[in-house]
C-alpha cells in the first residue's frame, strides 16, 4: 500500500537522500523546504521521471501555520501523512557567554517547536487511524556534550526525550515514534568546520570516516518500514562508532 511521507528539511543533506530513499520504497513524499527551492523542486522533477510521487513544498518549521499549511498541501495531492520524517535542523557553533536569547529561540525554534508542529499537524489522522510512523532525527550530540554546542546539543538532546516519551504515549495508538542520531555527516551543515576539523573528525571515527547521508536514509528506512512494527521509542546512534 503506498504511504505519504512527509520530510521536513528534504532539500539537501541528510534530508535529500531520505527523500530519495523513501520514494525507493514506494511512498509518496512531501519534500519540504525553507530556502532551497530549486533544489528542492528538481528533487521533486528527478522523482517523477523515475515514477515515484513527489511534491516540494515551502515551510518553514518553526512557523505552525507555514508548516502546516505545507502538509496539508502534500495531503491534498497525495493523502493523509502515515510517516513524519523530522529531518530540518540548525546548527552554529558560539561560546554560551555569548549565546542570546534569541539565538537560543531560534535554535529550539527550528530543531524542537518545528517537531511538536509537525507531529500535531499529522497526529489526529494516525490516532483515528490507529498507524502512524514518525522518526526524529537528532544527534550524537544530543546524546553526549558538545564543547560551543550547547544550544544544538540541549534542542537534539530534547528530541530523544520527545522520542521516547511521545513513544509511550502513542504505543497504545499503534503509532511508532523513533530516532536517529546520526554521527558526522558530510553535508553543507558540516562543511562550515573547514578540511582539517573534517580530516580529525574522520580520524575519531572508529571506522576511519565521516558518513554518508544516504547511511542516515537507511536508518530511516528501517524505522519506516515494516521490518520495524515492533519498534517504538528507540534511538538508532549510526556515526561510524564514534560515540562508543
Ligand atoms: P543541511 O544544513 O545540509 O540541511 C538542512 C536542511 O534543513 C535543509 O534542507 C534546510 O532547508 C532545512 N531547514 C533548515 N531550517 C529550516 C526551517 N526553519 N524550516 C524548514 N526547513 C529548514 O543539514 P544536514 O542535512 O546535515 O542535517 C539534517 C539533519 O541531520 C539536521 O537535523 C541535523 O541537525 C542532523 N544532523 C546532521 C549531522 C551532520 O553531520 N550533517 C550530524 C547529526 C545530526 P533549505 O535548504 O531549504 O533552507
Amino acid at each position: 500500500m503506498k504511504k505519504t511521507a512527509f520530510v521536513t528539511g528534504g532539500s539537501r543533506g541528510i534530508g535529500r537522500a531520505i527523500v530519495r530513499r523513501l520514494a525507493a520504497e514506494g511512498c509518496a513524499v512531501g519534500i519540504d523546504y525553507l530556502q532551497a527551492r530549486e533544489q528542492a523542486e528538481a528533487l521533486a522533477a528527478e522523482l517523477r521521471v523515475q515514477g515515484h510521487e513527489a511534491l516540494a513544498v515551502r515551510g518553514d518549521v518553526s512557523d505552525r501555520g507555514a508548516v502546516t499549511a505545507a502538509i496539508r498541501l502534500v495531503e491534498a495531492e497525495f493523502g493523509p501523512v502515515e510517516v513524519l520524517v523530522n529531518n530540518a535542523g540548525i546548527a552554529e557553533q558560539r561560546q554560551f557567554q555569548d549565546i542570546s536569547q534569541d539565538f537560543w529561540r531560534h535554535i529550539f525554534g527550528v530543531n524542537v517547536d518545528g517537531a511538536y508542529h509537525t507531529i500535531q499537524a499529522v497526529l489526529p489522522h494516525m490516532l483515528h487511524e490507529k498507524r502512524g510512523c514518525i522518526v526524529n532525527i537528532s544527534s550524537i550530540w544530543g546524546q553526549r556534550g558538545a564543547s560551543c554546542e550547547t544550544a544544538y546539543s540541549a534542542s537534539k538532546a530534547a528530541l530523544i526525550g520527545l522520542t521516547r516519551s511521545l513513544a509511550m504515549e502513542l504505543a497504545p495508538s499503534g503509532i511508532r515514534v523513533n530516532c536517529v542520531a546520526p554521527g558526522v555527516i558530510r553535508t553543507d551543515m558540516v562543511e562550515v568546520l573547514g578540511e582539517e576539523t573534517l580530516s580529525d573528525l574522520a580520524r575519531e571515527t572508529p571506522m576511519g570516516r565521516l558518513g554518508t547521508p544516504e547511511e542516515i536514509a537507511a536508518a530511516v528506512a528501517f524505522f519506516a518500514g515494516e521490518g520495524a512494527s515492533f519498534v517504538t521509542g528507540q534511538v538508532l546512534t549510526a556515526d561510524g562508532g564514534f560515540i562508543l
